[in-house]
C-alpha cells in the first residue's frame, strides 16, 4: 500500500531550519527518488516529508567570482537551458542530457542527485572530477564540503539529519579540460553501467597534462576518484601511448561490481575503452 507521510512547505530557509531541528522530516525536491521510495517496499516511509520546491533561496545559476554557483533545486532542464552552464560548464550539460526523459529532466534535481548519493548518479562523476563542493546549510550556520568528502560509503553523506544542500559551488579554472562519458543499456533512461568523467590542465594540445582527475560512477559503493590511474596519466600528453598505459592501469585499479545492470568484467573492460576513448579524443588521433 502507498504511504503518505504528511508534508511540510516551509515559506523560507529558517522555517525549513526550523521543522528540521524539530525532529526527522525527509526533505523531497523534485521527488524522483523520492517517491519511488514511498510504497512501502522499500523499508520504513519517513515520518515527516519537508518540501523544498518552494524554497527560493535554492534556485539559480550563476558565475560566483571564479566559479559557477547552482542551487539545490536546479533541474536538470535548468542546466541544459542555461546559457551560463552551456558557456562555462558544457559537460555538466551533457551529463544532464542523459539522465531520464523529458519529465525527469524537468523535475529532477541536481541536489538530489547529490543527496541521494546512488553510486549510478550521472552527475556525481562530474562533480568529483570538476573538484566541486557543496555549501550545506542548517540553523546552526553554513558549512562547506568537498566532492571527493561527500560520498563516505554505500547511499551515505556527509549531511547531518538537521542540514540541506544549499548550492553546489564548481570551481571555473582556465585551460582546464572536463569529458564525460555515460555507458547504458540504451542511450535514454537507462541507469549507467559505466559512467567516466575526466578533467585535466594542459596550455594547449600538445602540453603535458596536469591535475588529472578521472572519476567513475556505477563501478563501486561510492562514485569514485581512480588516483592511481591519475597518476598515470599526471604529466603525460594524450598520445597513443599515454591512452594504452591508462586504460591498463585503470583496469587494474577497478575492483568494479556485479550487480543486476551488469558483470565486473564488462565494467572494468568498459570503463578502460571508455578513458581510452577520451584520451584519444582529446589527442585528435
Ligand atoms: C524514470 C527515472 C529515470 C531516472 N534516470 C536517471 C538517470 O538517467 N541518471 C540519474 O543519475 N538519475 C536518474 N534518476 C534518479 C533521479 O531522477 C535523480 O537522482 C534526480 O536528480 C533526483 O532529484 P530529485 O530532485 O527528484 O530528488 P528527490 O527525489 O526529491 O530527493 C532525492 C534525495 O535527496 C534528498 N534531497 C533532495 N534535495 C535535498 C536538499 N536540497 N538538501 C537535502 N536533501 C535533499 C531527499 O531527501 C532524498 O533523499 C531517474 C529516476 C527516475 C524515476
Amino acid at each position: 500500500m502507498p504511504v503518505e507521510p504528511p508534508v511540510v512547505s516551509p515559506r523560507d530557509l529558517s522555517e525549513a531550519y526550523a521543522v528540521l531541528a524539530d525532529g526527522p522530516a525527509q526533505p523531497i525536491a523534485g521527488g524522483t527518488d523520492v517517491m519511488v521510495a514511498l510504497t512501502g517496499e522499500l523499508g520504513e516511509p519517513p515520518e515527516r516529508i519537508l518540501d523544498l520546491w518552494g524554497l527560493d533561496a535554492l534556485r539559480g545559476i550563476a558565475l560566483d567570482g571564479d566559479a559557477l554557483s547552482l542551487g539545490a533545486l536546479t533541474t536538470y532542464t535548468d542546466i541544459r537551458r542555461s546559457a551560463v552552464c552551456r558557456e562555462h560548464l558544457p559537460v555538466l550539460v551533457e551529463a544532464a542530457a542523459t539522465i531520464g526523459a523529458a519529465q525527469i529532466q524537468n523535475r529532477g534535481t541536481l541536489g538530489g542527485n547529490v543527496v541521494n548519493a546512488s553510486p549510478a548518479g550521472d552527475t556525481l562523476p562530474v562533480l568529483l572530477a570538476a573538484d566541486a563542493s557543496f555549501v550545506l546549510g542548517s540553523a546552526r550556520g553554513e558549512r562547506v564540503v568537498a566532492a571527493d568528502e561527500f560520498w563516505p560509503a554505500y547511499r551515505r553523506t556527509a549531511l547531518a539529519a538537521d542540514e540541506l544542500l544549499l548550492r553546489i559551488r564548481i570551481p571555473l579554472l582556465a585551460g582546464r579540460e572536463l569529458r564525460f562519458r555515460k555507458v547504458g543499456t540504451r542511450r535514454a533512461q537507462s541507469i549507467s553501467k559505466v559512467v567516466l568523467a575526466l578533467s585535466w590542465h594542459d596550455g594547449n594540445q600538445a602540453a603535458p597534462w596536469t591535475d588529472v582527475r578521472v572519476a567513475l560512477g556505477s563501478v563501486a559503493a561510492t562514485p569514485i576518484r581512480a588516483r592511481v590511474t591519475e597518476a598515470a596519466l599526471e604529466g603525460r600528453s594524450p598520445a597513443p601511448e599515454t591512452a594504452d598505459r591508462a586504460a591498463e592501469t585503470l583496469a587494474g585499479e577497478l575492483q568494479p561490481i556485479d550487480d543486476v545492470r551488469s558483470t565486473a568484467e564488462y565494467r572494468r573492460l568498459v570503463a578502460a575503452r571508455v578513458l581510452h576513448r577520451l584520451i584519444r579524443d582529446a589527442g585528435g588521433w
